[in-house]
């Protein structure tokens, strides 16, 4: 019998496994499973199995998507000790955060990785990328986790802040749980197992992002509540606050119409202190939740798993404002 870990690649598309055609844009990979012919070598290490669920550019991938791969997890998840991700970049964070919410009493891992290259090109992060992150899906550690570069984040707590860099990612918040630099580097310790696995991967779509502009007076809120969202993050400025002509009393109207509007920051980094200024301090009055240290990724996509289980009021408050997965409330 293996002594390997054995670990599961799940394909879903992104660059990582794209061809290059010239003249020409990259183009999904017919073939996802054949990125694991370059990493020969690493299967001395993990035994490892891969299927294709789509490939997609993640920009096209969506709440549905989440689900079906929470779905997946639960059915694979006795037969495996771990589960890679291979994932476009673009929209990385949003589905790690909301496989962390969708998988409840996870007790091991769930690695996405993506690339800012095709495996397929010589020079390329592709694989060290996959080598390390299938490693890490062999470790045990029983968390949805993003890796890139040389870390292995806590998946619900990155963003993507580059463009080009091949370390795309970062987590402002919160220390990576691992450095695989020339030698395997553990820094914040993984979340222990809590309660029993399930899953609940229900996420509404009625819900939108609005950044308020200097000068704004909350307008653009009114105008989501008119088309029907059901919950609204706003992008406040700095520590959670908003002009005060318009918006503190666009938010009483939104809340009275029962649209969850949750205050999220401009800023990458801290945690937000909305009553600090006379702007923030109205909008919470007004029933604005704050999101805590919360990337607007995840804050939003909270707020999609709240309201897509039906919560609404005190319900949904209590959801939002508790730690649900190292969210960073
Ligand atoms: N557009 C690609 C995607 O997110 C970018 C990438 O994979 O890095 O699918």
């Amino acid at each position: 019998m293996s002594s390997r870990p054995r670990v599961l690649v799940v394909s879903t598309g992104g660059t990582l496994g794209m061809l290059q055609r010239d003249p020409g844009a990259l183009a999904p990979s017919e073939v996802s499973e054949n990125v694991l012919k370059y990493v020969q070598g690493l299967d001395s290490a993990v035994d490892l199995h891969a299927e294709a669920l789509w490939n997609l550019d993640s920009s096209d991938m969506g709440p549905g998507h989440w689900t079906a791969l929470a779905e997946l997890v639960a059915l694979r998840r006795e037969s495996v000790d771990g589960f890679v991700i291979l994932h476009g970049t673009d929209t990385m964070a949003w589905t790690a955060s909301a496989l962390s919410f969708a998988l409840r009493g996870l007790d091991r891992p769930v690695v996405l990785t993506g690339a800012q290259r095709p495996i397929a090109w010589v020079r390329s992060d592709a694989r060290p990328n996959v080598v390390n992150s299938a490693l890490c899906a062999g470790m045990g550690i029983p968390e949805v986790c993003v890796y890139f570069g040389r870390w292995l984040f806590r998946g619900n707590r990155v963003s993507k802040t580059s463009i080009q860099s091949y370390e795309a990612f970062e987590s402002p918040d919160c220390n990576p749980l691992l450095e695989l630099g020339v030698e395997v580097r553990a820094i914040e310790a993984p979340r222990p197992v809590v309660g029993d696995f399930g899953v609940d991967a229900r996420f509404s779509r009625e819900v939108a992002v609005v950044t308020p502009l200097p000068g704004s007076d909350g307008e653009a809120l009114d105008a989501l509540v008119a088309r029907g969202v059901r919950g609204v993050v706003v992008r406040a400025f700095g520590s959670g606050n908003l002009p005060q002509a318009g918006w503190p009393e666009a938010i009483a109207r939104a809340t009275e119409a029962g649209v969850a509007v949750v205050l999220s920051s401009q800023c990458l980094r801290g945690q937000l202190n909305a009553t600090a200024y006379e702007g923030g301090r109205k909008a919470v009055e007004a029933g604005a939740i704050t999101a805590g240290s919360m990337t607007m990724e995840c804050a939003t996509v909270k707020l999609m798993a709240g309201l897509g289980r039906g919560l609404a009021g005190e319900a949904l408050i209590a959801f939002y404002t508790a730690d649900q997965a190292g969210e960073g409330v």
